[in-house]
């Protein structure tokens, strides 16, 4: 193909112009895309139609994110699209891949589109906290009326074939895709197609009602994100203004979205998501074992929601468990599991009985784990039972074979001395449920090996997670930063909180759940344990259970629960906050939203930053992802180092000081780095 400007290539195939993005990996629309197109597009005249299609594996990821905030270099995509829309002759898109955000806004400004069977096509920009700002709120909702909605506020993509039917995608077409786009552009190239923008026949009568109707279920998981009401009133204007004016109105949603903390936010994540599952230290020469086989020890909550996670993405894996019975329930419940998503709609039989195929169970654990290419363990949390799980699997397992603890608590070291292979010995600490959470912290002991930490990322990523190396400690990242918010939580009850206040500016602030309500699901027994085990006491919450109060699996925690499990206020626990804060002689106050919030995140923060010190989590990055994937923190807040980097780590030292004063906590006495950071000007996302 003859080369053009750079990043784009462009070439006459018969009487069609065929004009290849050639931008690896994802062909994002930089500048010199842009220019290449245009040049394409001019270089198409005297053609019977174009093409435009991308190289690799996708259309196009969509705009350039890093080029954003910088100053604009024409030509612009909008510049783009007007040649597209200038053009004598059809211009079609074919998509293979993914064609998202920008890279679908290109496709819907062609005349039409077909795809490769399986394409993906969608608007995430909301994901990214701004709005499609390339013509997508316009053209769509001018092709597919208030479907355009689910796309553009939702964010989720669509497959091509689901395009075809909803009527944006004109049809998905098999084989060689340049070929059969060539071949579809050749065969329609006479026909009369009536560009997006000029439609009327999807956006005449609006009624708000109904738009109202179509966009509350939207809204409503929004919580506390802007961008999908930015994205709501772009796609009103569609319906609402000639298209040169609703471009207008996507133009300022997406200028002053883009340039907002949230956006900011959620694209921290977004790229931080990539760059924690990178091993910093790794050898670039460092092999992951080959995982066939997967083997999981335990078939209870943990060890059945891991073993779904392999079957889910084509990995065979068996679980172990030590009597019949308790294999088949634990069988059961993935099998019931699975079923749910037949019964909902969301999944296929076929696809079900697939994965349901390649798990399998047994009582013969040397048998079972001597054919494993990889183990992981679940059993019971107890040090002593998982040293003799080790010893046993230490045994049974093929030489050069990782075994994997999927312990909350326990040390890797300790674990890993009770065999004689501890470079193979690592923790992948799934999150509950394990099915469903993408979080995976995979836990680094003194003496595991690079072909052990390449092996668990592999295996995490393969299995759908999203791995991020840790450090072994108390509590690993996320548990041990959580665990430092629980002696505030006690405070404010007794210095004039009562559970749901806490709760809400928690919820408020974009969390899936207080920590109070956290507490009553995940049993308010396990803390009690944790305190009587390391001698500490919290008044309030030990005389909560002490009423046999331990959460929603006694009906009743901090909260009263109905028959539908809503939280109810408890006059009761309220008696007990009362009666403590009067036998402790604490005068009960008011306390502002801004403090509950600040005494709850910052010895997080704080935590955190210890963590960094220590070099139990490699960047910051790593503990914001850990977070928003793992721990309920909405990811337009960035996580918590982000927001304290916002706040700026001086003010972030100087509340610290005054906390840990006022309330005594000395967990909230400014770390060491906080300090120099704070002195020095500088932020978790410089570095330490
Ligand atoms: P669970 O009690 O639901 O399941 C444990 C299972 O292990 C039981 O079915 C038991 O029969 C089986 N088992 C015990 N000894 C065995 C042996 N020698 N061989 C084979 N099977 C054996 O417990 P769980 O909640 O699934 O927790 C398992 C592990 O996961 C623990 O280390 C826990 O700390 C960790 N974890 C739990 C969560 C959570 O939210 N539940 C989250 C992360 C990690």
């Amino acid at each position: 193909m003859a080369q053009g400007p750079q990043f784009v290539e462009h070439a006459r195939d018969g009487d069609v112009h065929v004009v290849r993005i050639a931008n690896a990996p994802v062909n994002t629309l930089r500048t010199e895309v842009r220019a290449g197109l245009m040049a394409g597009l001019k270089a198409a005249a005297g053609a019977k139609a174009v093409v435009i299609i991308g190289s690799g594996r996708n259309f196009s990821a969509g705009a350039e994110m890093t080029e954003f905030g910088k100053p604009r270099v024409a030509p612009s995509l909008t510049d783009v699209f007007d040649a597209i829309e200038a053009s004598p002759v059809p211009v079609v898109a074919a998509i293979h891949g993914n064609a998202l955000g920008g890279g679908l806004e290109l496709a819907l400004a062609c005349h039409a589109r077909v795809a490769a069977p399986g394409a993906q096509v969608g608007l995430p920009e909301v994901k990214r906290g701004f709005v499609p700002g390339a013509g997508g709120t316009q053209r769509l909702p001018r092709m597919i009326g208030l479907e355009a909605l689910k796309i553009i506020v939702g964010g989720e993509p669509v497959t091509a074939e689901q395009a075809v039917k909803m009527g944006f995608v004109d049809a998905v077409v098999t084989g060689d895709l340049e070929k059969a786009a060539v071949d579809w552009a050749r065969a329609n190239a006479g026909k009369s197609f009536t560009l997006a923008r000029n439609r009327q026949d999807k956006i005449g009568g609006y009624d708000a009602t109904a738009f109202d109707a179509a966009v509350k279920p939207l809204l409503a998981r929004a919580r506390g994100q802007e961008s999908p009401k930015g994205c709501v009133e772009a796609v009103r204007a569609a319906f609402t203004l000639p298209f040169e004016e609703g471009m207008k109105v996507e133009r300022d949603q997406f200028q002053r979205l883009v340039a907002g903390e949230q956006s900011q936010a959620l694209r921290h994540i977004f790229f931080g998501e990539r760059e924690a599952q990178r091993v910093t230290d790794l050898p670039a020469d460092t092999k992951p074992l080959t995982v066939n086989k997967l083997v999981v020890i335990g078939g209870g909550t943990m060890g059945g929601g891991i073993a779904m996670s392999a079957a889910n993405f084509g990995l065979p894996v068996t679980i172990v468990e030590t009597s019949e019975e308790a294999l088949q329930k634990g069988l059961e419940r993935c099998a019931q599991n699975w079923q749910r998503s037949v019964t909902s709609g969301r999944m296929s039989q076929a696809e079900v009985d697939k994965r349901k195929s390649l798990l399998t169970g047994s009582t013969d654990f040397e048998g079972t784990v001597g054919q494993a290419d990889l183990v992981i363990e679940a059993v019971f949390e107890n040090m002593a039972v998982k040293k003799e799980v080790f010893a046993r699997l230490d045994k049974a397992a093929r030489p050069g074979v990782v075994l994997a603890s999927n312990t909350s608590t326990l040390d890797i070291d300790e674990i890993a001395s009770a065999t004689a292979r501890p470079e193979l010995v690592i923790g992948m600490h799934f999150f509950s449920p394990a099915n469903v959470m993408r979080l995976l912290e995979n836990v680094r002991g003194t003496k595991t090996g690079y072909p052990a930490i390449a092996t668990a990322t592999e295996i995490g990523k393969r299995i759908g997670k999203l791995p991020v190396l840790v450090g072994n400690c108390d509590g690993f990242v996320g548990n041990r930063m959580t665990g430092k918010r629980g002696p505030q939580v006690e405070k404010l009850l007794l210095e004039g909180c009562l559970p749901a206040d806490i709760d809400r500016v928690m919820e408020a602030y974009g969390m899936a759940m207080g920590p109070l309500a956290t507490g009553d699901l995940a049993g308010l027994d396990i803390g009690m344990a944790v305190r009587k085990a390391r001698g500490t006491v919290a008044p309030i919450a030990d005389a909560v259970c002490a009423q046999g109060r331990f959460g929603q699996k006694t009906g009743k925690g901090w909260y009263n629960y109905d028959e539908n499990r809503k939280r109810i206020p408890a006059p009761e626990v309220e008696a007990i906050i009362l009666d403590v804060a009067e036998k402790m002689q604490v005068r009960r106050r008011t306390i502002d939203d801004q403090e509950i919030l600040e005494r709850l995140l910052l010895p997080m923060v704080n935590e955190g930053a210890r963590i960094l010190e220590e070099g139990v989590a490699a960047r910051a990055i790593d503990i914001d992802v850990i977070f928003c994937n793992g721990f309920g923190w909405p990811a337009f807040r960035g996580g918590p180092m982000f927001w304290a980097d916002r706040m700026g780590l001086k003010a972030v030292r100087d509340k610290l000081a005054h906390y840990a004063e006022a309330t005594g906590d000395r967990n909230m006495e400014p770390c060491a780095l906080i300090e120099k950071l704070a002195a020095e000007g500088g932020s978790f996302a410089k570095g330490k």
